[in-house]
């Protein structure tokens, strides 16, 4: 009798720890949003990275080049490199702004899981947690990472809407496969501030269409 007690209470001991083992399973995917994203099921080019939609990370994507276009002195190494893709059509776009006598300069391309983490607690220190959730991605929430987004600045670092550069840009990186990631009067959608600054590979098909239509990406990736 005592014996049939011991293997009853190790049975029951057994299946209570699987089926906490299962809970703890299900509350942390319901934690985690929509879940981190498996990059190699879409094409990587139209990968949506957004507050909803995190990289893991470990994400670092393969194919990192280093574009032959001029960089702001601020940038660090890390910072030059691009996919290969996007790194020959920024190289294109960068060409042709100089035949129209534009000069843009790369200020920050591909930026890894540990550098957005550096860059976003050092904004909040001097800004403050709100303003830096408006402009600051977190880590694993920048396009960055994917290799497939750069900002661009011109020779003054003053690259607002109403200068000659922005200008340019906003009206011709679609030529060469880029969109304006976060455009005026979206922020609801995309979930950043406007940032004239700031283009993202998505192909020149994509480019054109998201141009021609004035949407986001989130709404060229829903319909
Ligand atoms: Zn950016």
């Amino acid at each position: 009798m005592k014996f049939k007690s011991i293997i009853l209470v190790g049975v029951l001991s057994i299946a209570a720890f699987f089926i906490s083992y299962k809970y703890e399973d299900l509350s942390l995917n319901f934690a985690n949003d929509k879940g981190i994203q498996e990059v190699e099921e879409v094409e990587p080019n139209l990968i949506l990275v957004n507050k909803e939609n995190p990289l893991d990370s470990d994400y670092k994507p393969s194919n990192l080049v280093k574009p032959n276009i001029p960089f702001a002195d601020s940038a660090n190494e890390e910072e030059r490199y691009m996919k290969s893709e996007s790194s020959m059509a920024i190289e294109e776009l960068f060409r042709s702004a100089e035949q129209e006598g534009i000069k843009l300069l790369g200020m920050s391309a591909y930026r890894s899981y540990d550098s957005q983490k550096n860059i976003y607690y050092n904004r909040i220190r001097s800004v403050g947690k709100k303003e830096a959730d408006r402009y600051v991605a977190k880590p694993g929430k920048s396009e960055h990472q994917t290799g497939f987004a750069i900002d661009i600045t011109n020779e003054d670092r003053w690259f607002v809407k109403s200068t000659e550069e922005a200008q340019w840009l906003a009206k011709n990186a679609h030529n060469y496969g880029f969109i304006l990631r976060y455009p005026e009067n979206k922020e609801d959608i995309t979930g950043v501030a406007y940032e004239p600054w700031h283009i993202r590979y998505v192909g020149k098909e994509t480019a054109k269409k998201i141009y021609e239509e004035q949407i986001t990406f989130e709404e060229f990736i829903e319909n």
